[in-house]
């Protein structure tokens, strides 16, 4: 009973600091229903109920970079690596053009040789051109110059996602420590430039990282509020046993709390950034198999249904046991806006739903 009195005098606050953000990140029962209700009500009264797609393309599983965490990094000699076919990626977009998806992400391991970044800008005027300009498209390539940023930017890319991973320097270092490749500064710098040039910025963390605390998640979103993000994608951290921090797995929450705090992020951040966009990640559905329905009802508006073509899916395993790796781009969208309505939620067909927070900014 204190202990409601507590929560809910937190979520009566203005302002929220480290503390108060690190106490609501831990609720779980009767104090978590108090936590999502408000979540529920912010995002209810700020965005509505509406639950845009991104068609995600993930067109190749070669990286430069050797992040500690995920499957798909340079060392892994086992991974079979891809790439799509320009041709492979213009289906994917017209599948999502077609199925009025309005939007898609393109995603990839991080390069920036001068080959990657041309073909990243012919794919974007290519996409633009099938759709007649009217699919919105987002970019999640990582790190790159500003000329780059600036030349996709002028090519058609609207939005940009670049998690920061962990606004903790020290963790940073901890998840990448080969300093050659990775460099937080120069992350940061990346995220500052991606706005400046214009592009709806996001970022995001992994949650439930080892070393990880309470207090280092509570900075994140009070980093992401005084960055003035316009989206968000955040998900549970997932071991994978082909990676050097599978090493650290004695010490990682159990899995259910990581997904049970990745719900709790979500839900206040829905409460610190109102108006932004807070995508469900794939991450919570590999955990719990009605994870993403779960963020979308405390707070997430935005989902990713995977229209990359079914051949290549199991090769971009960041963590083991990825859903629908099996699964064609038909059988995705209409299992999902099943589980959308389910939710109580309806899909913005057809529309780009752009972050009112960027809208609202300009
Ligand atoms: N290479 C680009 C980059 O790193 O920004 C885009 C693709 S990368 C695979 C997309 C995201 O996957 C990363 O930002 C990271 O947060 C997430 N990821 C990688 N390994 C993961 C893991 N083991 N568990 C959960 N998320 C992971
Ligand atoms: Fe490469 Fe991105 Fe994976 Fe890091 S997270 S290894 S940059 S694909």
């Amino acid at each position: 009973k204190t202990n409601n009195m507590t929560i809910q005098d937190i979520l009566q606050k203005e302002e929220l600091d480290t503390k108060d953000i690190a106490t609501l990140l831990q609720t779980e029962g009767d104090e978590q229903k108090l936590l999502f209700a408000k979540a529920q009500e912010v995002q209810l009264e700020y965005v509505g109920r509406k639950v845009f797609y991104r068609g995600l393309v993930e067109f190749s599983n070669v990286c430069a970079k050797n992040c500690f965490y995920c499957g798909i990094r340079k060392d892994n000699k086992e991974v079979v690596r891809y790439h799509l076919e320009d041709k492979q990626v213009l289906e994917a977009a017209r599948f999502a053009y077609e199925n009025n998806y309005a939007s898609i992400v393109l995603q990839a391991g991080e390069r920036s040789d001068d080959f990657f970044v041309d073909r990243v800008d012919r794919l974007l005027k290519d996409i633009k051109v099938l759709s007649n300009g009217e699919l919105g498209i987002t970019v999640s390539l990582g790190e790159q110059s500003d000329q780059t940023y600036q030349r996709w930017f002028d090519s058609g890319a609207h939005r940009y996602l670049l998690r920061i991973e962990s606004s903790n320097k020290v963790l940073y270092n901890q998840i990448h420590p080969d300093n050659d490749a990775h460099d937080f500064e120069n992350r940061v710098r990346c995220l500052h430039s991606l706005k400046k040039i214009g592009y709806q910025t996001g970022t995001g963390v992994m949650v439930g990282l080892p070393w990880q605390t309470y207090d280092d998640l509570a900075r994140d979103l009070l980093f992401m509020r005084d960055f003035d993000i316009d989206m968000c994608g955040m998900g549970p951290y997932i071991e994978h046993h082909q990676t050097p921090l599978f090493q650290n797995r004695a010490q990682l929450w159990p899995i259910e709390t990581r997904f049970s705090v990745t719900l709790n992020m979500i839900a206040v951040l829905r409460i610190l950034m109102k108006d932004i966009n807070i995508a469900a990640a794939t991450a919570l559905q590999a955990i719990d198999p009605m994870g993403r329905e779960k963020a979308l009802r405390i707070g997430a508006n935005v989902i990713m249904p995977n229209v990359t073509p079914t051949l290549h899916r199991k090769d971009y395993l960041l963590y083991e046991n990825k859903p629908c790796a099996d699964e064609g781009a038909e059988d995705c969208s209409n299992c999902l806006s099943m589980r959308i309505e389910l939710a109580d939620r309806e899909v913005g067909y057809g529309e780009w739903g752009d972050s009112k927070h960027f809208m609202n900014r300009k």
